[in-house]
């Protein structure tokens, strides 16, 4: 019987031989998952070069200012699956607990303000403000879906014990990561979209009177 710390690479790590059967010492692991989700937001970047004609949009907004502004945002997700279990070497099976890191970090997140709002510094204020808020609600929401994410993940891990072929516990936890933790994050992060919504449907308004209609004439100049 051998004690093993499973890395990406699958590296076994022996100890002496118990004498405790294989599946005393399953039994006799410690009885939970370690999983942990975390995310670190980050600062947003100002890219100013661009004119609003060259602006691609965000197409899930719908507002005739969006030329003006747009933040992009990559979510880049790093997966470390250890395991921590025994494996039997007369019969090759293995008994284990899963531990988990997943990192989540966005890079880049970008505000894109068009080039002309520099003619007037109210009107990029104004639009500069509205695209902060947008990357406020961007980090609430993925801060918000890793805890989730995490609750989620313990609750399931914790219940099973990976038990079977040494070989395919390590495969059959990144594979489950992949296909459906990763989709689960995706789908939490999608439930801010009506904040995001909610924030371009005020702006439809204001933007017609702020500045003394400047940026409402700087869209005409543009159709
Ligand atoms: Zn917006």
């Amino acid at each position: 019987m051998m004690r093993y710390a499973l890395a990406a690479a699958a590296t076994l790590v022996s100890a002496a031989s118990g004498a405790q059967s294989f599946e005393a010492s399953c039994d006799a692991l410690a009885p939970a998952a370690d999983i942990q989700v975390s995310y670190a937001p980050a600062a947003a970047q100002l890219d100013e070069s661009r004119g609003a004609r060259d602006i691609t949009p965000d197409p899930k907004r719908d507002d005739s200012f969006r030329h003006l502004g747009v933040t992009h945002a990559t979510l880049l997700r790093d997966v470390d699956v250890r395991l921590a279990g025994f494996s039997d070497e007369r019969t090759g099976r293995a008994c284990a607990w899963p531990k988990v890191t997943l990192q989540l970090t966005v890079r880049p997140l970008l505000v894109e303000l068009a080039r002309e709002l520099g003619a007037n510094e109210c009107m990029r204020n104004h639009v500069f403000q509205h695209e902060m808020q947008h990357v406020a609600i961007y980090n609430a929401a993925v801060a918000r879906s890793a805890a989730k994410l995490q609750q989620e993940m313990r609750a399931y891990f914790n219940e099973r014990q990976l038990f079977g072929d040494e070989g395919r516990l390590m495969r059959d936890v990144r594979t489950q990561i992949n296909e459906r933790w990763l989709a689960r994050l995706d789908a939490l992060i999608v439930e801010s979209e009506p904040e995001h919504e909610a924030l371009d449907a005020a702006e439809e308004g204001q933007a017609y009177v702020v500045c003394g209609g400047a940026l409402s004439q700087l869209v005409k100049a543009m159709e």
